[in-house]
């Protein structure tokens, strides 16, 4: 079949498959590309949350930057002979591929990652194939999740807590600026995406993999939350989301003390905004990104999520090395983003931006990239006219 996007609102429902593959090759080589990271402290990786966004970053890095074994865990859809398969299900298929060719171990768990079935086979596939694990990222973003021992599911909600929001945003695909009303989320909807983008099932995971010894000593976690400018606040870090990750904060100092026998570490991770599955499904967020993007590009301290991964492995998780925490323990590698010349740019564009003046001063053309990019669309050297079988990548 030849497959072409079919977008729906902030998703896209086909994904090309060899365009996903070269997406992935095109992170391998710039890790390739960077200096090697120090094996220690990186033998044996889980990336909870593998087949995108952050956590296919981490999962490159850690493989193709410091030699590591990866085990990864995601949720992803499987191909028909008429249907294409999630971007995820090709990322993974390309990495492993890609791995195998370079003699490095890297096998993926697709199943919901919230449950305890998927957790007892990770910690199978350690005892047989790994011994013992030395860093846990975590990086699962997902709308839903089913509690393993109520069997309650709870949806978590992106949304302003106490009054109605007027805010900016703009339509991705029409590329139009407006304003929208969001009503504030209800106590249920509050604490329910704390349930699911919060911190119990960090903490579960952990208590699992410790209960099953298949820790290493000096082993670290780190899971990935979001601050942000000012702008994107009324929306994320004082909505329903910073709520969530508020708990994540909670969660990092929880595991750290249970992580001490084994002179472990748990740290939150604070990244940079990029364009992802989840965060193009924030409200706010795709306006505020075209501006950064832009301002970021143009004083040129833009990095896409490999580079920034990249830097926080070799700069924050390297063994030995200096972290750079703020007054929550927090590793902080938004400073680029966060810095004075960046955000004074951006909050004084924001008043101003209109459909009429985005271009100039946003980088929406960007921003669909990337959000095409994520599906394996709009890659250089991919023929998108040619005909692909959706079972296969095309490079195996
Ligand atoms: P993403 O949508 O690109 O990836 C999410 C991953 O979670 C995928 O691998 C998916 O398969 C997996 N997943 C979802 N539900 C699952 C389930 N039930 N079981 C197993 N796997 C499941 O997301 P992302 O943007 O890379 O976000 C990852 C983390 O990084 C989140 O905690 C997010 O808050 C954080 N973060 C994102 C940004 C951003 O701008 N995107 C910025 C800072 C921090």
């Amino acid at each position: 079949m030849i497959v072409k996007p079919r977008i729906r609102g902030f998703i896209c429902t086909t994904a090309h498959p060899t365009g996903c593959a070269a997406h992935v090759a095109e992170q391998i080589d710039w890790v390739k590309g960077s200096p090697d990271l120090a094996k220690e402290g990186f033998k044996n990786v889980l990336v909870l949350g593998c087949s995108g966004g952050y956590g296919l970053s981490s999962r490159i890095v850690a493989a193709f930057g410091a030699g590591a074994n990866t085990l990864g865990v995601s949720f992803e859809k499987a191909p028909s002979e008429t249907k294409t398969a999630s971007a995820g299900w090709y990322n993974n298929k390309a990495l492993e591929t890609e791995a195998a060719q370079q003699g490095l171990y890297a096998k993926t768990i697709d199943g919901d990652a919230f449950s305890d079935a998927v957790r007892e086979e990770v910690i199978e596939t350690i005892r047989q194939d790994l011994g013992e694990i030395d860093l846990i990222v975590y990086s699962l973003a997902s709308p839903v999740r089913t509690n393993p021992v109520t069997g309650e599911v709870h949806r978590s909600s992106i949304k302003p807590l106490g009054e109605v929001l007027d805010i900016k945003t703009v339509h991705v695909e029409k590329g139009e600026v407006s304003n929208v009303s969001l009503e504030p989320a209800t106590q249920q909807e509050a604490s329910d995406t704390v349930k699911v983008m919060g911190g119990e099932d960090w903490e579960i995971w952990i208590d699992a993999l410790l209960e099953a010894e298949v820790l290493s000593p000096g082993v670290k976690t780190v899971a990935y939350t979001y601050i942000g400018s000012e702008l994107t606040w009324p929306i994320y870090w004082e909505g329903t989301l910073g709520l969530a990750k508020a708990d994540l904060d909670r969660a990092s100092q929880a595991i750290a003390e249970k992580l001490t026998p084994l002179e472990g570490d748990a740290r939150v991770a604070v990244l940079k905004a990029i364009v992802s599955q989840a965060s193009a499904a924030i409200p706010v967020v795709p306006l505020y990104a075209a501006l950064l993007f832009r301002v970021m590009k143009d004083q040129g301290t833009h990095e896409q999520c490999i580079e920034h991964i990249h830097r926080l492995f070799a700069t924050q998780l390297e063994a030995g090395c200096e972290m750079r925490l703020d007054e929550s323990g927090r590793i902080r590698l938004d400073d680029l983003e966060l810095a004075d010349a960046v955000q004074q740019e951006v909050k004084e564009r924001w008043p101003v931006v209109t459909t009429e003046n985005l271009s100039e001063l946003g980088d929406l053309a960007g921003f669909r990239l990337d959000f095409l990019k994520i599906f394996g669309f709009g890659l250089e050297g991919v023929d998108y006219d040619a005909e692909v079988d959706p079972m296969r990548l095309g490079t195996e």
